[in-house]
């Protein structure tokens, strides 16, 4: 909600309160006809309660107007005061938020995983190569948490065909000219079902300084894929568009993650996955055994190892003869793949994961609230943009390895220590610099370097034994 205050704060001395019983006297208060055409549009009025609304004494719309109050996040006051009619002003998808719809009883969804989709026209705001990648990121950001794929199509019925139009499109809901509403898209089914249409009467652009295609698009393919409205402002499913959103660090929130897998489930766990039909597997699912395989990230968890590799790890545990290959999106949905680091502080019960300038701190399978923060709150120099490494001791001192240096991080008194970062050469001879992933385990330092594992003694301060980084997970098997 905080976009709102900031707009909410600018617009205060200019916006008068209009209370329904009271104030407005004129018959043709602008305000009024907003009002009862946002109701009826995206709040299920009847449209003979008009002539309430007209009266001031009307119970439904005052009922009608603490509905969507409650919805949006507004302060629920029944009247159409100031705060509200901004709000009600704000760009916005075209779909109700409730109403005979609203909760959707029949659950529509798609009854496959492999979808089409086909871009009908363009608009002339951006090169069709924009518009074209806009709406792949978009389907993208379903992709990766449910069992589905989108591919092109460039010709004939796709499930989900999208369309740039103005006003009076077809479809008996026509778009309103630049503003307001900016999109609409139909739950999942035959025909016009999973359309999405976009109004190009909006001025739409890569990034915010208009209308974001992409923003726009993962909203309205949401409503494709058969989610409706949610009231939680920081879902992408809320109705409301947030000009404010960061476009590079974008994310579902929980809450849409939830929404969407309790229609579809979550994506394949593994290419054994008896309900997933092996052809929906993605490609790079990475081979165990490969000998050139290399792990992006490697952390300890409650006594099990895992390693990280682009959207999966492994799970190796002493209790089971098999690794397990997961996708980390099945575990913790708001994770990005592609990890630089992870480690875990026993003592907290707790992983703290690293990617880019960001790191998350998980237990078990929650991300704990507060994350991501900025790898610069750890306090790393400005310069460092991303770890290689990171591994905890036993005495709770965190090492943190980039390029072929290393700094050392107290957990106790959650500082970096003094005197730090030092060569990794001078500290851990023979090992390789540039550490994709170091592990403590068994009394012993592993540096994973490409396809080895260097096995590095703190006691003897030497490389016992270089391995297949893979060792664990297939070593054996050789
Ligand atoms: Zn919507
Ligand atoms: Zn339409």
């Amino acid at each position: 909600m905080k976009h709102f205050t900031i707009l909410l704060l600018l617009c205060l001395p200019v916006c008068s309160t209009y209370p329904l019983n009271g104030g407005a006297k004129k018959e043709e208060d602008p305000n009024l006809d907003l009002l009862q055409h946002y109701l009826e549009n995206y709040y299920n009025l009847a449209k003979d309660v008009k002539q309430f609304v007209r009266r001031k004494d009307s119970g439904p719309v005052v009922k009608k107007i603490q509905e969507m109050q409650k919805f949006l996040g507004l302060e629920v006051t029944g009247k159409l005061d100031s705060e509200t009619l901004e709000v009600m002003r704000m760009p916005r998808c075209g779909v109700p938020d409730v109403g005979d719809f609203g909760t959707f009883p029949s659950m529509p969804k798609w009854r496959k995983t492999r979808l089409t989709y086909r871009i009908v026209n363009y608009t002339l705001d951006l090169p069709r190569d924009a518009v074209d990648s806009a709406i792949e990121k978009a389907l993208k950001v379903w992709e990766e948490v449910t069992p589905l794929t989108f591919s092109r199509i460039y010709e004939g019925e796709a499930d989900i065909l999208i369309t740039f139009a103005a006003r009076e499109h077809g479809d008996f809901i026509p778009f309103d000219g630049p503003g307001m509403v900016l999109a609409h898209a139909f739950s999942p089914g035959p025909g016009i079902n999973g359309d999405a249409h976009f109004d190009d009467d909006e001025k739409w652009t890569k990034d915010t300084s208009g209308t974001n295609l992409f923003l726009v698009a993962a909203h309205e393919l949401g409503h494709s894929l058969g989610l409706y409205h949610s009231a939680n402002s920081e879902a992408l499913m809320y109705p409301l568009y947030n000009p404010f959103t960061d476009l590079a660090r974008f994310r579902l929130s929980q809450d849409d993650v939830n929404g969407i897998q309790s229609l579809y489930g979550p994506p394949p766990a593994s290419p054994d996955d008896p309900v997933v039909p092996t052809e929906s597997v993605p490609p790079e699912t990475p081979a165990m055994c490969d000998p050139t395989l290399s792990f992006d990230a490697v952390s300890t968890l409650r006594g099990e190892i895992l390693f990280f590799k682009d959207r999966y790890f492994w799970r190796r545990s002493l209790w089971r003869p098999e690794p397990e290959l997961h996708l980390i999106s099945t575990f913790w949905p708001s994770l990005p793949s592609h990890l630089d680091a992870a480690y875990e502080v026993p003592s907290k019960d707790t992983i703290f994961i690293f990617k880019g300038n960001k790191f998350w701190a998980i237990r078990g399978t929650e991300v704990q609230a507060g994350y991501p923060r900025d790898i610069h709150t750890l306090g790393f120099p400005s310069i460092i943009r991303k770890i290689d490494a990171a591994v905890s001791d036993e005495e709770k001192k965190t090492y943190f390895f980039v390029e072929d240096k290393y700094w050392r991080f107290d957990e106790n008194s959650q500082s970096m220590e003094q005197g730090f970062p030092r060569l990794i050469t001078d500290d851990f001879p023979g090992v390789e610099p540039k550490a994709n992933a170091v592990l403590q385990a068994f009394g012993f330092f592993y540096f994973f370097s490409g396809s080895s594992k260097f096995e590095f003694d703190p006691n003897v301060r030497m490389v016992t034994r270089i391995l297949k980084s893979n060792y664990w997970l297939c070593g054996q098997r050789r």
